[in-house]
């Protein structure tokens, strides 16, 4: 992936001066600080990043630069870039199963917080990790509808065990916290509530006044045109159900958006290769690609198609949709609408791209060269 040291206006300069063959992802800081200034102003405590949604530096260096001090890590390889990047931020290590070797690596980077959901990973940090001011921080997880995505198939422990091991944290002298992830792209602020008074309960049964309530990531992007991202109405209701559930035990916040904070501030110009026999749309940028996410959590219909004389108005028909791969899986969920007069050549921006794109991108079949572009603003 190579970055360009020019700073353009917006996507279609760029495009207009050069005749990219491979697509290309453009990237506006202005946007991802003014994100990440929603996220600190508005979230009623400490903001950290996780940084797998998108581990480019440049994304990093203008979190850093926009005030974010925590980042919310899961290998080795992100916490030495961190450590490398944002020498003064906060570290927590979050991928509740590691290695020894792993764990080695985060003492040695001084990790401010570890999640936990089984008793043999606890065993491992309690025997590897100095307890003194080091925070440990039960994942726990509950069936709750809401996100486009299920993140608690894989981690989080029931509520039942997670008191157990949230008694065992405080007893090993560790700072007690309890965390969640309640899904990706949760647009129902109602998945947060549920959350939040299950970890009142799981402090109360463990008889453990909590420190710290990570409310995990999860929080939405702008992917449909009339369906703005209400983080302020999420905030608020964060900060009401965290005072209302724990009352005079009210522990500090964390929360760990990924795609919340970086999607918007990238557009990604992929380019027609064919409209095979005037019908589908053949892309140089696929679901092996930038577009990975697409069939997992569903389409982003923020798509604009720049022909030779600018943006393309005017009626739009639905069109299937290829990537360049010879995999047939290789297509974007359902059909796309386009304008009509789409044709070969043409760009097709899709706006808010910045998650889960640079950082899945594959090789596949010999695509995936991705260029990052620095533009001012991300629209005309
Ligand atoms: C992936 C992940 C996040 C970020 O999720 P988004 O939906 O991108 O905000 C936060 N916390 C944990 C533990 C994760 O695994």
């Amino acid at each position: 992936m190579g970055l360009s040291k020019t700073i353009w206006a917006h996507p279609s300069e760029f495009l207009a001066h050069h005749d990219p063959e491979h697509p290309v992802l453009f990237f506006a800081p202005q946007v991802l600080q003014a994100t990440a200034r929603r996220f600190l102003d508005g979230f009623p405590g400490l903001v950290t990043y996780a940084v797998k949604s998108n581990p480019e530096p440049v994304v990093i260096e203008n979190l850093a630069a926009a005030g974010i001090r925590g980042f919310d890590v899961a290998s080795p390889t992100e916490i030495r870039m961190i450590a490398r990047l944002v020498p003064e931020a906060a570290m927590h290590y979050n991928n509740p199963v590691r290695s020894r070797a792993e764990i080695a690596v985060g003492v040695e980077h001084g990790v401010a917080s570890w999640s936990v959901d089984s008793a043999s990973e606890l065993d491992k940090l309690i025997a590897l990790v100095p307890a003194a001011g080091t925070e440990i921080a039960v994942r726990f997880k509950l069936p709750v509808a809401g996100a486009a995505y299920n993140f608690g198939a894989k981690f989080g422990a029931t509520v039942e065990l997670a008191a157990v091991l949230l008694r065992r944290v405080a007893d090993a002298g560790f700072v007690p916290a309890l965390t969640f992830h309640p899904g990706t792209q949760c647009t129902e602020p109602e998945a947060w509530l549920a959350y939040i008074g299950a970890a009142a309960g799981i402090a109360r049964d463990a008889g453990v006044r909590i420190a710290r309530l990570n409310v995990g990531g999860g929080f939405p992007s702008h992917r449909l045109q009339g369906m703005m991202p209400a983080l302020e109405a999420i905030f608020a209701l964060i900060d009401r159900a965290t005072g209302e559930a724990f009352g005079a035990d009210r522990p500090a916040l964390v929360c760990e958006p990924g795609r919340g904070l970086v999607a918007d501030a990238f557009t990604l110009a992929a380019r027609v290769k064919a409209v095979r026999d005037g019908a589908h749309v053949f892309l140089n940028d696929g679901v092996y690609g930038a577009l990975a996410e697409l069939p997992l959590i569903g389409g982003i219909d923020r798509i604009e198609v720049m022909g030779p004389e600018g943006i393309r108005r005017g009626p739009v028909t639905p069109r299937i949709v290829f990537g360049p791969t010879c995999d047939s899986v290789d297509r974007l969920p359902g059909e796309v609408m386009l304008p009509e007069g789409i044709a070969e050549g043409d760009f097709v921006l899709v706006h808010g791209l910045g998650a889960y794109s640079t950082a899945t991108n594959t090789r596949f079949n010999g695509f995936g060269e991705l260029a990052v572009e620095t533009v001012m603003r991300l629209h005309a």
